[in-house]
């Protein structure tokens, strides 16, 4: 079997601002920023980027299923044509 491990999140970044954090996620291929989240307040500013991803982070993004890396949708029909499947 092979395992396959896919992070559940693109990167980010985390933004401290008044009542909480914001999160801004970039694209994992060009590491530019892609979108910028509204406040979350959380005592845990990790565990609340799960849901920051989910309501308005992740659309946003395409997993390429060669790499493994969040794309930014926009610039994705270029990433999947150019990228090589790893060896
Ligand atoms: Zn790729």
């Amino acid at each position: 079997m092979t395992a396959r491990y896919y992070t559940s999140t693109a990167i980010y970044m985390v933004i401290p601002s008044e009542g909480g954090h914001r999160y801004r996620f970039l694209c994992e291929d060009t590491v530019t920023p892609v979108c910028t989240t509204s406040v979350y307040a959380s005592p845990d500013p990790f565990q609340t980027a799960l849901t920051a991803w989910e309501k308005e982070g992740r659309q946003h993004f395409e997993l390429c299923p060669r790499c493994g890396k969040w794309i930014a949708a926009d610039s994705y029909p270029a990433h999947a044509s150019h990228c090589t499947p790893p060896k």
